[in-house]
């Protein structure tokens, strides 16, 4: 994105005094104006009421500002929540909210659609129409803030897309979450699910960031992991995990493999060795997801048991499990089940 086309809330501290000063401001003005963008979470030139009114105007008439408009609000008995959004062009996208003990969590979307083709996922359905700006994916953070009136703690790119195919926007994103002078968020409180796009985990890893990676593995060998995500045969399985290695040995932090459990597909007993026998050597952690329902994809969850099994018998292989909470999912807002809605 070149910066004159960018939206005042995707720039950064210096890039904003730069433009503001390149105006005729003076350079405080920056922290005034970032403050109220990343701060406050402004939805209008209008509460920014230390500028003055004839700034105020000029900004909203050069640099209208990027603000989501809730189209639909559902909640779930876990007070889970499912939010559709409108973008400034009329596109749509879906986030969710989440309360833990540990705090607040947010599910953004990155993309609008998507065109990775995961045979279980909705969001890939209708394909994909655009990439989302950094201003576009903080919004939706500072919408729910607005909403809720709740500190967000943690953020997951887990949403609606593919996070790496759009990464110079996420990591502007990360670097605009993280500022002291915004919402000031640890990066190991951010967490990046990929479907496994090796150049841009490369890419990545050289940035040495804190946050989390999660890459979506879903199936212990080339062939079965083909037949699930058209992905595997661009970049197949033994590149993918020389990548996670060469990840973690640039950031040393833990991976987390997510692995949708489909019914008679990649929940036998020999798949849970094989993956132990794939993952054994790395320093990582298994996050189990029964697969959630989405209509048009027909595949069926593991049987609970199932479920426990193949996590014992991870564990008897020394690999860290946990199983993944189904929150949201009755409001179709779990996993895997946000998808392209009309406005
Ligand atoms: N494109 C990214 C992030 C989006 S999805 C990625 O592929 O990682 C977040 C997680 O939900 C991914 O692990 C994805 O594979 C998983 N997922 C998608 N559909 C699902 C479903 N129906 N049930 C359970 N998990 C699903």
């Amino acid at each position: 994105m070149e910066e004159r086309h960018m939206d005042l809330r995707s720039m950064s501290y210096e890039e904003l005094q730069e433009k503001l000063v390149r105006e005729g401001e003076k350079p405080y003005r920056a922290g005034q104006l970032f403050s109220w963008l990343h701060k406050e979470h402004a939805a209008s030139y209008e509460e920014m009421t230390n500028l003055s009114a004839a700034l105020c105007e000029r900004l909203a008439k050069n640099y209208p500002l990027c603000t989501l408009k809730t189209l639909a609000m559902q909640e779930a008995k876990d007070k889970t929540r499912k939010y559709l959004f409108r973008l400034p062009d009329g596109e749509t996208v879906e986030s969710v909210y989440m309360r833990y003990r540990f705090g607040v969590s947010v599910c953004v979307s990155s993309e609008v659609g998507c065109r990775m083709g995961c045979k279980f996922c909705a969001s890939t359905i209708d394909g994909l129409t655009r990439k989302l700006s950094p201003a576009e994916m903080l919004e939706q953070v500072y919408a729910i803030t607005r909403d809720t009136k709740e500190k967000v703690s943690h953020v997951v790119v887990m949403g609606m897309g593919e996070p790496l195919e759009n990464l110079e926007n996420v990591l502007r994103f990360i670097a605009l979450l993280t500022d002291e002078r915004g919402l000031n968020l640890s990066a190991r409180n951010i967490t990046v699910s990929t479907c496994g796009l090796v150049p841009e985990i490369l890419a990545l890893a050289e940035k040495k960031l804190q946050i989390n990676l999660a890459i979506s593995l879903h199936a212990p060998t080339q062939e079965q992991r083909e037949q699930l995500m058209p992905v595997a045969k661009r970049y197949p399985l033994d590149m993918l995990m020389a990548a996670c290695r060469d990840y973690y040995e640039a950031t040393h932090r833990q991976l987390t493999f997510e692995y949708a459990l489909v019914k008679g597909d990649n929940d036998s007993k020999e798949d849970a060795l094989r993956l132990a026998a794939l993952l054994g050597e790395l320093n990582c952690m298994v996050n189990l997801i029964p697969v959630n329902p989405v209509k048009e994809c027909g595949l069926s969850p593991t049987d609970k048991t199932d479920v426990l099994n193949f996590k014992k018998l991870l564990e008897k292989n020394r690999i860290h499990v946990t199983i993944r909470r189904e929150m949201g999912r009755e409001i179709d807002g779990a996993c895997g089940q946000l998808r392209r809605r009309k406005a």
